[in-house]
């Protein structure tokens, strides 16, 4: 089984209940952010919105990071 690299860092020892989409480490639920990712599917001029975004689980380090660079 897998451990949370987060709690691994803060020296507690927890299971992982899924993977950061961004860098792949093990996370618990604690450490794990949704991220809603806008979804836009077709192709120009119809391209059309989502109205639900694709929930993505990701670290909080990622997520800092991905807000700082952006999504594109
Ligand atoms: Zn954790
Ligand atoms: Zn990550």
């Amino acid at each position: 089984m897998m451990k949370c690299y987060d709690c691994m860092e803060e020296g507690s020892d927890n299971e992982a209940a899924c993977i950061c989409i961004s860098c792949g480490k093990g996370l618990c639920a604690d450490h794990t952010k949704e991220l809603e990712m806008p979804v836009s599917v077709g192709t120009p001029p119809n391209v059309k919105r989502l109205p639900k975004g694709l929930p993505r689980l990701i670290c909080k380090y990622c997520i800092e990071k991905t807000i700082e660079d952006g999504f594109d």
